[in-house]
């Protein structure tokens, strides 16, 4: 096999949210883990709608997740080139003038409708001669151009649909360019994929019909149509469709809930498919391991909460070198390896090591029950003197055995809460010594 050329073409109308990361993720891995290329075009040519913010947004969270790419272009820098192909298709006879109002082909297709024909263009700009073309324009008509399909049935082999057919003959001709010359996606993308030697055309499936028109196109252009992959598309974890929650879940808001992009993508690239989904280590693992055929054909439900137990997974194993900085960030004390080796395996998060930097650094308030008071008395009393070291607990929790009697979580508990204000957390003794006697003596009395 040659080596893939693929493109993610996102509008930069909106912000990435993790439907739209998978496909990115998908053309990423499928290239890379075939030593091909990975492309980012910004499909732009709506230019009322795109904004350079979006565009850099886009280019701002692929790079934090890793998917960075060879090769990038925008196709507002192309209209001369979209421009030729339209005049191409013109003289073939495959591109022509169209007069409707909206409103007109709305009528149009409500009658259809109601004589059970499929709502579908019927054609009748086709049989405008050109003086009936100028009488419109002279109304003030401006046209809007459809490309001719053949009314044929085409075929693909999708690498995940599998074997494909659309009857042309079943679709409205495509409008190519709006009455105010604007072009739609169409052209742009099939010219685009010519010229840029795309191999593969990765995509949600919600473009499945659109690719009986795009093969039409690519041949009319004069190049194969590439190799053409749908993947069935994200729903929310109850089954329904990508829930507006779930379509707006910007790689911006999990990055500030602190999430980790090896989780997202670990995630993304395994949903839906025949492997299992845990942590992998790396982009790069996850593109040695994968494949088309490991794609179902069912939706892939995406799920917060699983996301954020593989980001806990993470979390828990990660060394300091990695959290260092965003530790700092929390507090400057809390950028010390001790602390987060002990707190990591309690944190879903890096940032959630915020909640034992006062215990460890700074004030709490004790926990103590009036059934403990006497209990925590005795225990200031017998708490050892001198530096507290890693022997101070074991040292200090038998004397208070052997002097109340107590044992087990009747004995724990209560110096757990006292001295860290909460009832569950990491081990008390080695906090114990990042607080220091100073503020166990305080708590403690
Ligand atoms: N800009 C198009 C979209 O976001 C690209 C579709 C395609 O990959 O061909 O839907």
């Amino acid at each position: 096999m040659t080596q893939p050329v693929v493109r993610f073409a996102p509008s930069p109308t909106g912000k990435l949210h993790v439907g739209n990361v998978r496909t990115a993720l998908i053309n990423w891995l499928f290239a890379k883990g075939q030593g091909g290329t990975f492309i980012l075009r910004i499909d732009d040519t709506d230019l009322e709608r795109s904004t350079a913010e979006y565009e850099q947004g886009i280019r701002d969270d692929l790079t934090w997740l890793g998917l960075t790419w060879d090769k990038t272009f925008k196709q507002s820098e192309r209209f001369h080139q979209y421009d030729a192909a339209a005049d191409k298709l013109r003289d073939m006879g495959l591109l022509y003038a169209c007069y409707e109002t909206a409103d007109e082909l709305d009528r149009q297709r409500k009658l259809q409708r109601a004589r059970g024909k499929p709502p579908i263009y019927n054609r009748a700009a086709l049989d405008l001669t050109d003086e009936d073309k100028a009488k419109l324009e002279a109304e003030g008509r401006k046209p809007h151009w459809r490309f001719k399909l053949s009314g044929e049935r085409i075929e693909w082999v999708d690498l995940v649909r599998g074997e494909q057919a659309i009857e042309t003959s079943s679709l409205s001709d495509p409008v190519l360019i709006r009455a105010d010359g604007s072009y739609l996606y169409t052209l742009p993308s099939c010219l685009d994929d010519i010229e840029a030697g795309i191999t593969h055309v990765v995509r949600g499936e919600d473009h499945v019909t659109n690719s009986g028109a795009q093969i039409e196109i690519f041949q009319a252009l004069g190049g194969a149509a590439p190799a053409m992959a749908h993947t069935p598309l994200l729903v929310g974890a109850d089954g329904s469709g990508l829930s507006k929650r779930l379509g707006s879940l910007g790689m911006g808001t999990l990055r500030e809930k602190g999430v980790e992009p090896l989780a997202i993508v670990s995630l993304l690239g395994k949903l839906g498919t025949s492997d299992n989904v845990e942590i992998r280590a790396s982009l790069d693992q996850l593109a040695e391991e994968f494949s088309f055929d490991k794609i179902g054909r069912s939706p892939a439900r995406f799920d917060e909460e699983e996301l954020m137990s593989l980001n806990a997974a993470l979390t828990h194993e990660m060394p300091f070198g990695q959290a260092k900085d965003r530790l700092a960030a929390l507090a400057p004390e809390a950028a010390n390896e001790t602390f987060w080796t002990l707190v990591r395996e309690n944190c879903q998060t890096v940032e959630d090591a915020a909640k034992f930097v006062p215990v460890a650094f700074g004030e709490i308030t004790p926990l103590i029950d009036d059934e403990d008071k006497d209990f925590i008395a005795t225990a200031a009393k017998l708490l050892p003197t001198g530096d507290i070291t890693a022997d101070t607990w074991g040292t200090w929790t038998s004397a208070l055995k052997a002097e109340t009697g107590r044992k087990g979580r009747g004995l724990f508990m209560p110096l757990r809460k006292a001295l860290t204000g909460r009832e569950r957390g990491p081990d008390v003794g080695v906090m114990l010594q990042l607080m220091g006697r100073g503020r166990a003596v305080k708590r403690l009395s």
